[in-house]
């Protein structure tokens, strides 16, 4: 989904293993059938072979590669696996994340001392959202990568808990409020081949000017 990316760092009491480089994959668009499909979940045991490995990176470098983009599902690649990753820019405090935001928008390049800060992606593999708030709200522009640009209000719940695993092959559980229980939503639905328009009230097309430099 668009709004934001980044790379992270090995820690170093791991094992030294092969550092995949990510490429960037072409984003499919709403006609191309591997986005109406159900994704097939990631057997553990697959979780740290080099096909899915590589995916990830590759998730990684094309989610980098928007400037608008703060989430990315396997099947936006042509992958129809149980896999999504969210930017780590999301988990930048709002006052960096709006200056980061703003090099962006202007189309400059962000300064290595803030490309340092931030966060690593957040990798989420065989997702299931385990408790959704009764509280929901109309999220207002919500977009998506696979369907440019159309963007329209959605309703949502406001908080939600989710449980994956990590690319380490770990499970975890993480609640979420706000722009990153929205964008859980929005992937996991992509990952039952639902896409926001199939949801969404008063779309539109956002003007030409309003996009990001680079976009
Ligand atoms: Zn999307």
């Amino acid at each position: 989904m668009p709004i934001f990316s980044s790379s992270k760092k090995k820690s170093s009491d791991e094992p030294a293993k092969e550092i995949l480089t990510g490429k960037q994959r072409r984003i499919v668009q709403k006609e191309e059938p591997v986005l109406r499909k159900k994704a097939v979940e990631v057997k553990p045991d697959d979780i740290s072979s080099k096909p899915i490995q590589q995916l990830i990176a590759d998730m990684k470098a094309t989610l980098d590669s928007i400037p608008d983009g703060v989430g990315l599902a396997a099947p936006q690649v042509g992958e129809p696996y149980r896999i999504f990753i969210v930017s780590g820019r999301v988990f930048l405090k709002p006052s960096k994340r709006i200056q980061i935001d703003e090099y962006i928008e202007k189309g400059e390049t962000i300064r290595p001392q803030d490309a340092q800060i931030i966060p690593p992606d957040l990798v989420c593999i065989n997702p299931v959202i385990i408790n959704f708030s009764k509280e929901k709200k109309w999220f207002d522009g919500e977009g998506c990568l696979s369907v440019r640009w159309l963007y329209g209000k959605v309703e949502r719940s406001t908080k939600v808990k989710l449980r994956a695993y990590n690319e380490k092959g770990e499970i975890f559980e993480r609640g979420a409020s706000g722009l990153l229980a929205h964008i859980f939503q929005h992937e996991v639905d992509h990952l039952d081949g639902v896409l926001f328009i199939d949801k969404a009230k008063d779309l539109e097309t956002l003007p030409e000017e309003d996009r990001p430099v680079g976009a």
